[in-house]
């Protein structure tokens, strides 16, 4: 496994072998099984497997979330060396930032709605750095959970937009055995918090049998779901959504498909999670 922090080593490595297919996953590194199954997806449908490691402060609209968000360097090379990762990218700040940047790519409206409204400036500093890391990795596909399904969609509409010459590969969200969606913010929770965070499953778990057994109108499930979640003495709810997958937008009565998704502060470490309900 090569493990390189330098911009013109890693094109090396890269371009060794110019005709073999290239997997990359974009992490921010306290790698989980969250991530893991990323890996293991695009060593199934690669020659060469990349996993790039950078916490990238542009994304985090709070200094308090950005320092104590978790690092396990060591631990998470092991984790890569295990599932038999080619490349190890841990870009260095000043090549990613230079005190001179001041180039950023934003996709506008889809940005502003949601976790973009809770967050702003959040999908910016997302899309800008998975611009940089495609630009300069060149992947033929890239690997992205879809427990962050608004980051996907965002991340599919700038590489429509502006024409990047690679495939975006959904993965399926990992779960523990409560339900709670696999997070390295997870590891912030107090235990109590820990017990807790399951109301976010819960919620979800409730609409998706409520529309299995004929409700249609979104306020009567996102209602429901606040009742669910305000019964978690820790919990506290940022925002409930039901959504047309193809577009983000709520609706107030659900078609053909829609995606429920929510953010919650558990024990003050905010944590979402979302669900796709296909009806037959
Ligand atoms: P992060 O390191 O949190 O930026 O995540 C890197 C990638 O892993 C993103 O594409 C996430 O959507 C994905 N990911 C994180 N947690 C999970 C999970 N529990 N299941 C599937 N993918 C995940």
């Amino acid at each position: 496994m090569n493990i390189t922090h330098e911009l013109n080593e890693l094109r090396r490595y890269r371009w060794q072998d110019s005709e073999s297919s290239w997997g990359l996953v974009p992490t921010m590194g306290a790698l989980h099984q969250g991530h893991v199954s990323l890996i293991k997806q695009a060593r199934a449908e690669n020659e060469n497997v990349g996993v790039s490691i950078f916490i990238n402060p542009i994304q985090f609209n709070s200094p308090i979330d950005l320092t104590s968000y978790p690092v396990s360097i060591d631990h998470d090379l092991q984790i890569l060396e295990n599932e038999d990762v080619d490349l190890v990218w841990i870009p260095n700040q000043k090549d990613i930032y230079p005190s001179d940047f001041q180039s950023y790519v934003e996709v506008e409206n889809i940005s502003r709605i949601l976790e973009g409204k809770s967050r702003p400036g959040h999908f910016r500093g997302v899309t800008t750095i998975v611009a940089i890391l495609f630009n300069v990795f060149q992947p033929d596909k890239a690997y992205f959970g879809q427990k962050d399904a608004q980051q996907l969609f965002v991340i599919k509409r700038m590489v429509q937009d502006l024409k990047f010459n690679l495939q975006i590969i959904t993965c399926p969200t990992v779960r523990d055995n409560d339900g709670l969606a696999i997070s390295s913010r997870n590891q912030n929770l107090s235990s109590e918090g820990r017990k807790q965070a399951r109301c976010l499953f819960e919620a979800l778990s409730y609409s998706k049998k409520a529309i299995e057994k004929g409700e249609r109108i979104t306020s009567e499930l996102i209602k429901n779901m606040q009742k669910i979640i305000d019964e978690f003495t820790l919990a506290k709810v940022d925002y409930l959504s039901i959504a047309d997958p193809e577009t983000l937008n709520e609706v107030e009565k659900i078609q053909k498909r829609c995606l429920i998704s929510l953010a919650v502060f558990v024990d003050n470490v905010r944590l979402i999670d979302n669900m796709i309900i296909e009806l037959e």
